[in-house]
């Protein structure tokens, strides 16, 4: 996890593809937006904040929507695991 800097950016961002572009881009079309983020060299990084932090809009190649499935799908694999359940074969 990184912390953004007292300017609200993270360090990581400064190798980002989307830098300069239209903030809104990443909330008003996502197909574009998810093109860019491909090819990103931080997309790992700026996924991981987005998940943290709960950012809206594409974040890392993901949608806000996205991103809830996927953090959704963490919790039920931390909860199987504490209870003992968790099989690796399985997908939870
Ligand atoms: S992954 Fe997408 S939103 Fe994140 S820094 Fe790269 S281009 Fe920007």
């Amino acid at each position: 996890m990184s912390m953004p800097t007292q300017d609200g950016v993270f360090l990581w961002q400064t190798e980002a593809k989307c830098g300069g572009m239209e903030t809104s881009e990443f909330f008003d079309n996502e197909r574009e937006a998810k093109k860019t983020c491909r090819t990103c060299p931080v997309k790992d990084e700026c996924l991981q904040d987005a998940l943290i932090y709960n950012y809206d809009g594409v974040w890392g190649g993901t949608t806000y929507r996205e991103r809830r499935k996927i953090k959704h799908t963490e919790f039920l694999r931390e909860d199987y695991i504490e209870a003992g359940l968790y099989n690796p074969k399985l997908k939870v």
